[in-house]
């Protein structure tokens, strides 16, 4: 295996990629001027600095892979610094260096009109905190969604020349989009649910703050609400990074080694399962030796061990599992042999 097609590698730094695609962007320039990569920068280079995606199958990686293809996602946050950090290392940052991934950060307030550009209420009823307001999310979704994916408000264009939006009327959304909103109220964040997502060209993802959203947000705009767990983090913005990181790994060419994503727990090369323990260099470690049939040499031992692993592993940490897993008869058995009741 070439070192640098491997996980790990997409650690080292990739300046010289960068260096090669242009400078930055508008919304890199704070990280930039500090000396730093900052995700804008990384994002405003997958666009090229063109406002376009590159098309379908093109990636700076090159073009041998037929299967590459670009993902967008659109992020409608209050906080669009938030996501440097994260969108700056790793699978991330390459997925958007060799143009797999685009993603365009739009901030909600840059949708405002009024002279305080304030996205938030009391709520009607009483009771504390405030409440996102409605028009300036749908007129941030509507607006860009009628663009080409890619398309990001000029910033000199925040707040003064915002293009014509009808207060009055939705507007027509493209259906293949699906319009995301984060929540601890969405139905929960699964892998399934990640390939669901990741198989469209597209998607928008808002991030709501304070107490949430105003209700027509849902009624009038959101196509799919998703919760990350059953807590209640203070922003969508950390679970839109989860989400994204997730859907990174899925798309083809992201992670370098195609088969990792696919034999990764929950996946469809574990049957629903967790994945068994891996061992790396040193074979023996403060008197662990690890298991020798790993250096056997027998593809076909190693594989059912492994397998076996999974399933003890599965039975031990998320028996849960087991009732949804694809399972063979002999799986059944080693499972009963442990103590294992199959769901009737
Ligand atoms: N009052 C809301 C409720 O009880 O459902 C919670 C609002 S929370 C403080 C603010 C925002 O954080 C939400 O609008 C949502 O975007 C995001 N958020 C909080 N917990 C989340 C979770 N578990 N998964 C996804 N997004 C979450």
């Amino acid at each position: 295996m070439n070192r640098f097609d491997t996980e790990d590698a997409a650690e080292q730094p990739v300046g010289r990629d960068l260096d090669a695609q242009g400078g930055d962007g508008a919304l890199g320039a704070e990280l930039a001027d500090a000396g730093q990569t900052s995700a804008a920068d990384l994002i405003s280079a997958a666009l090229g600095n063109t406002g376009e995606t590159p098309a379908a199958g093109e990636s700076a990686a090159g073009d041998a892979v037929e299967a590459l293809r670009s993902f967008h996602v659109d992020i409608f946050t209050l906080f669009p610094q938030m996501f440097g950090g994260p969108f700056g290392e790793s699978i991330i940052k390459r997925a958007l260096v060799r143009g797999l991934l685009s993603v365009a950060l739009h901030n909600i307030r840059d949708y405002t009109t009024d002279r305080h550009h304030v996205c938030d209420d009391t709520p009607y009823g009483g009771g504390g905190g405030m409440v996102m307001k409605p028009e300036p999310i749908l007129r941030a979704v509507e607006t860009v969604l009628a663009q080409p994916a890619g398309w990001a408000l000029p910033a000199s264009d925040a707040w003064v020349a915002l293009p014509p939006w009808n207060e009055h009327e939705a507007a027509q959304l493209p259906a293949d989009t699906p319009i995301v909103l984060l929540s601890p109220q969405g139905r929960p964040l699964t892998q399934r649910v990640v390939s669901e997502l990741v198989a469209h060209p597209r998607v928008a993802l808002i991030c709501g703050r304070y107490e949430g959203v105003d209700e027509r947000v849902r009624t009038q705009l959101v196509t799919d609400e998703i919760s990350i767990g059953d807590y209640v983090l203070s922003g969508g913005e950390l679970a839109a990074m989860v989400l994204v990181d997730a859907m990174t790994r899925l798309l083809p060419g992201a992670l370098g080694y195609e088969l990792g994503a696919h034999q990764d727990s929950h996946s469809p090369g574990t049957g629903g399962l967790l994945e068994g323990p891996q061992y790396t260099r040193p074979f023996s470690f403060r008197g662990e030796a690890i298991p020798e049939i790993l250096i056997s040499g027998h593809h076909a031992n190693v594989d059912r061990w492994r397998r076996e692993q999974a399933l003890l592993r599965t039975l031990l940490s998320r028996p849960d599992l087991l009732a949804g897993a694809e399972l063979s008869k002999r799986d059944r058995a080693l499972l009963a042999a442990h103590g294992w009741q199959a769901p009737l």
